[in-house]
């Protein structure tokens, strides 16, 4: 429990940042959200507003930051899908690095532990497979994705430096593509893009024949394991937290198909350059030093994620 702590969640209003949020209130904590809804939404933490224990700012993280103090700041801010990387590029990459930068001098005046939302991204297109987090990755430093894959790298070297610097306590969580109720039906990530089409009836975009895989975390797992990690008194990370169940994108097109009982079909697109051609984590550290494991198998989550999202497509009729 964090009765009575004081905690800042940057990107608080987005997907994973309002889960975050949900469990600290829950857990008794003051939180301060702080989001410039970039790619968040109002909506996903309005049942919040009501508590005397939570105050949303909207602002940026790597100029609206709040005077302490705070026992704990979890960073969650930054554009989190592929296709939202090329509207602002310099800006993908300077969230990571400015928006950590501030976060960690913040932590640093105020004594706060450091949680920092990484990203298998900075594997990058791995040849090691499934992904440790001895390895090194292999990111295209000039292409389109760098903007994020070198932002969150940087951001994890800052969070390293101040640890050795200056004694700030960090917690640096690989996150491996994850899904769940309250992503952004237009956010442009997998998942959501197929049950949303699915849902309404449009084809399923495969990009580049949809050989490629991934491992699908559901957010509860995910913020389960986030919650372990930060709650340990001294594990820093990094660590991979992600489902190592691996499928094609095909395989998961197909699922959502059958599951939603669509009609819709596929229909192919290119590859996106640099898009990775497989993703799994190897989730040994979280196993043994947490003890956390996923839960809540692909199609238990999709079951969940469609449901959501039906309802979502319903508000919007009867508005
Ligand atoms: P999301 O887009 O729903 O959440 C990101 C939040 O950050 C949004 O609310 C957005 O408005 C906010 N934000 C963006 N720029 C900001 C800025 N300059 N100042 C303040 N707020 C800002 O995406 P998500 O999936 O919830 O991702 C949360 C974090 O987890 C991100 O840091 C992302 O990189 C990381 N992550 C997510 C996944 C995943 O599969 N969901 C995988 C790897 C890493
Ligand atoms: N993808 C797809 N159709 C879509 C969206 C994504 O085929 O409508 C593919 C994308 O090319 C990638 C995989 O699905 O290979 C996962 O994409 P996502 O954007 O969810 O996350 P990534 O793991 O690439 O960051």
């Amino acid at each position: 429990m964090r009765t009575g702590a004081r905690i800042l969640v940057t990107g608080g209003a987005g997907f994973l940042g309002s889960a975050v949020c949900d469990r600290l209130i829950a857990e008794g904590a003051q939180v301060v959200c702080v989001d410039n809804l970039l790619t968040g939404r109002r909506k996903n933490i309005e049942h919040l507003i009501a508590s005397s224990r939570f105050t949303f700012i909207e602002g940026d993280v790597r100029t609206d930051l709040p005077e302490g103090p705070f026992n704990e700041i979890w960073n969650l801010a930054s554009p989190a899908s592929p296709p939202q990387y090329p509207a602002d590029p310099v800006g993908t990459l300077l969230i990571n690095v400015n928006g950590m930068h501030n976060v960690l001098e913040l932590a640093r005046r105020c004594g706060a532990r450091v949680f920092q939302a990484s990203t298998s991204e900075v594997y990058g297109d791995p040849e090691v497979h499934p992904q440790t987090e001895s390895y090194k990755g292999s990111v295209n430093m000039i292409g389109p994705r760098a903007c994020y894959d070198e932002g969150k790298r940087a951001a994890e070297t800052l969070c390293f430096d101040y640890q050795r610097t200056y004694g700030v306590e960090i917690r640096v969580v690989r996150i491996f593509n994850t899904y769940g109720p309250r992503m952004d039906p237009k956010d442009g990530r997998v998942v959501s893009n197929f049950v949303v089409n699915a849902l309404a009836g449009k084809p399923l975009e495969l990009y580049g024949g949809g050989v490629q895989t991934r491992s699908f975390c559901y957010r509860d797992d995910l913020v389960e394991g986030f919650f372990r990690l930060m709650n340990h008194p001294t594990l820093t990370g990094p660590i991979n937290i992600g489902n190592p169940n691996e499928f094609t994108i095909r395989e998961l097109a197909d699922l959502v198909l059958e599951m939603t009982g669509s009609t819709s079909g596929l229909i192919e697109k290119p590859l996106p350059a640099d898009d990775p051609k497989q993703r799994r984590p190897d989730i040994s550290h979280a196993r043994e030093l947490l003890g956390w494991e996923p839960k809540i198998q692909l199609r238990e989550g999709l079951e969940r994620t469609i449901a959501h999202f039906a309802g979502v497509a319903a508000e919007a009729k009867v508005a």
